[in-house]
């Protein structure tokens, strides 16, 4: 697997999607946020995820604009809230969020989560904005085998993404197997398990002997699966130290050891059963 900084994923859509970003959940709107992506796009970053739900989407747009990085290589991903569901609400929902970030377009607009009764109509509404290329693709968050099956049962556009919680302590293989199979790019939202696990012993020896740090080997671990990943970091130093992950590999024998230690930890939310 021969990835840098600037690689990118094709999606089943054809449009390129870079394979790690910044994400900015929990990160305060104002300055934070605009240091951190500012700190982000200059190590190299070119795909940063937030969400209406975030606070900080207005951050988000102000600091790519500023960045001097052209609009056209930087990948922004935000999410429609679970109370703007439905067709109208959802269109109405994404003309805020473009307009909070001021970029023009969106790359990628995802359904935060599978909302009951009404997320049917609000993917018919996405779809209808990537028709008119206000966002360039579409996708979901936190759908299950269950939620996927319901939707491409239901609609002639399939999502580009599956944004899902994902690392060694969740490995989802059944859902990573069915989005392979069904071309969604499966995207590990908390892939540093949101710090829980970063000094789990066994990923603490795998990082030594390959002289790297836990939060790197939980990311390449990621994208050695094929997974987009998308690590939360304030810190200038541990934004670029969480970039560091594309010159070296983690042996088989490294990643077997680090998938048996999934045991379903889920540490944002669990959408299981999700009706
Ligand atoms: P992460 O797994 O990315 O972990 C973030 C935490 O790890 C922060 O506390 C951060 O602290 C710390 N951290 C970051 N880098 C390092 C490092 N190198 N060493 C030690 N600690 C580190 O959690 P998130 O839940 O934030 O997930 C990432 C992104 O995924 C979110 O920001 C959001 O964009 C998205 N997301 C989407 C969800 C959805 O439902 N669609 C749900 C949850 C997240 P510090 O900032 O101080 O460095």
């Amino acid at each position: 697997m021969d990835l840098t900084i600037a690689s990118r994923v094709t999606l089943s859509d054809s449009v390129e999607m870079p394979w790690l970003g910044l994400g900015v959940w929990q990160t305060p709107a104002g300055r934070a946020t605009r240091d951190s992506v500012r700190h982000a796009l200059e190590c190299g970053y070119r795909l940063i995820d937030t969400a209406t739900l975030y606070g900080n989407e207005t951050d988000v747009g102000v600091a790519v604009r500023e960045s001097g990085v052209p609009r056209k290589d930087v990948f922004v991903t935000t999410k429609l809230w679970n109370s703007d569901h439905g067709f109208d609400r959802a269109l109405r929902a994404f003309e805020e969020s473009d307009r909070r970030l001021g970029l023009g377009y969106m790359d990628l607009y995802l359904i935060h989560w599978p909302a009951p009764r009404l997320r049917g109509e609000s993917w018919e509404a996405l779809v209808k904005i990537k028709e008119s290329g206000r966002a360039r693709s579409i996708g979901v968050s936190n759908y299950t085998v269950e939620h996927l099956d319901e939707l491409l049962a239901s609609s002639p556009v399939p999502p580009s993404v599956n944004q899902v919680e994902f690392h060694p302590f969740l490995y989802q293989r059944e859902l990573l197997e069915y989005c392979r199979r069904h071309r969604i790019q499966l995207e590990a939202y908390s892939p540093l398990t949101r710090g829980h696990r970063l000094r789990d012993p066994r990923v603490v020896e795998i990082a030594a002997k390959n002289r790297r740090t836990p939060a790197q080997v939980l990311i390449r671990w990621g994208l050695q699966h094929g997974v987009v990943e998308i690590p939360k970091s304030q810190a200038k130093e541990r934004i670029r130290e969480n970039a560091g992950v594309f010159d070296f590999s983690l042996s088989p024998k490294d990643m077997a050891a680090l998938d048996a230690l999934t045991q379903d930890l889920h540490t944002a939310w669990d959408p299981t059963g999700a009706p």
